[in-house]
């Protein structure tokens, strides 16, 4: 089997952690060439190529190619899918955006979200937020398939893959790049920090939010919200963790203020150590914590920051 696996690219730059994890589901599959596309995408190439089981790495540079438009980037990829079994990506906002187009233009179903792999043909997907784990079958000809990457290990460093550079495919111009508003962060990337300090609708504030940034910042960790939290304009919109937020599993989650519900879970339950601050000692986080405090946020987070 051969499968090319769409390379995280960013301003020109590998996403090596995404790119990693689904790298360790493809090699599954198959041999795995990776595609890394760009209007500037060499030095993610040649990053690519050192990740450990790469057999080939496929360079695309080309203008169209730069603001993360899903049509030029999808006609480059139906114009080599001949070559390949499967087509892979890690599920990430842009493979989202990408996905589907290929799958449409290539007449097969998306396989997304995929948390397992079974087989060439068979894959495993969380769904009802989490609750339970579908095996799905396809028949299709060729696979389309999202990696959910928050369970999968990173595949390692000390590859040595050969880069070949191809021309991107005529842009279909459906679509044209405006404009990125992009917010700017000394923080780490949410999804693949190594830790997360996130607020909920208790933190009662975008003000007091603060409470919880300063102690992402003493720990060198990302800053999440719950959907409430949200809602309510405590946070941005990207800091949203849960089923229809980011999926995130890191070394630490620390819930600040969050209930706990099946949302906000499916979002976080795979983190490696969990710690919740809830006033209510009911609360249903205290269920996947693995450390607890029962206590007033604005008593502990202040302490604990002091603390440490
Ligand atoms: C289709 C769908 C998708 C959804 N997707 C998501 C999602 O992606 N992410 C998500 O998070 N939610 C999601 N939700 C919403 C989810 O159901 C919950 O409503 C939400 O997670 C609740 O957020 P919360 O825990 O911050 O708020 P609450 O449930 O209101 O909990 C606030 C908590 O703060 C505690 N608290 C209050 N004051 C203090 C204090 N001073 N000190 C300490 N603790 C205090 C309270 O005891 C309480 O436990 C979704 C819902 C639906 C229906």
């Amino acid at each position: 089997m051969a499968v090319l696996l769409l390379g995280e690219v960013t301003d020109g730059q590998l996403s090596v952690d995404a790119t990693a994890k689904a790298l360790t589901a493809a090699k599954m599959l198959g041999d795995v060439t990776v595609l890394c596309a760009g209007a500037k995408a060499a030095d993610a190439a040649a990053e690519a190529a050192k990740l450990d089981g790469v057999k080939k790495v496929l360079c695309a540079e080309d203008a169209s190619l730069g603001h993360r438009l899903a049509e030029p980037t999808a006609a480059l990829i139906v114009s080599i899918a001949g070559d390949y079994s499967h087509i892979v990506a890690p599920a990430t906002t842009d493979a989202k955006n990408v996905l589907p187009r290929v799958a449409a233009l290539l007449d097969v179903m998306v396989i997304s979200d995929v948390s397992g792999v079974v087989d060439a043909d068979t894959f495993e997907r969380p769904i009802y937020a989490g609750n339970a784990i579908q095996t799905v079958k396809s028949s299709d000809g060729k696979k389309v398939v999202s990696i959910r990457t928050s369970t999968f290990d990173p595949a390692g460093a000390g590859g040595s893959a050969p880069v070949e550079t191809i021309s991107a495919a005529a842009n279909p111009g459906l679509s044209e790049w405006v404009e990125d508003k992009v917010a700017a962060s000394d923080r780490p990337e949410l999804t693949s920090a190594g830790i997360v300090v996130s607020g909920g609708r208790g933190v009662g504030s975008q003000a007091d939010f603060a409470l919880i940034e300063k102690l992402a910042d003493k720990l060198g960790a990302a800053v999440g919200a719950s959907r409430a939290a949200v809602d309510s304009g405590y946070a941005p919109n990207d800091w949203q963790v849960g089923q229809t937020g980011k999926v995130v599993a890191p070394q630490l989650y620390v819930a600040i203020g969050i209930s706990g519900a099946i949302q906000h879970l499916a979002g976080m339950k795979d983190s490696k150590v969990i710690v919740a601050i809830n006033k209510d000692e009911e609360a249903p986080i205290f269920q996947v914590a693995d450390y607890g405090l029962v206590a007033d946020l604005f008593a502990a987070v202040p302490e604990l920051t002091d603390k440490l």
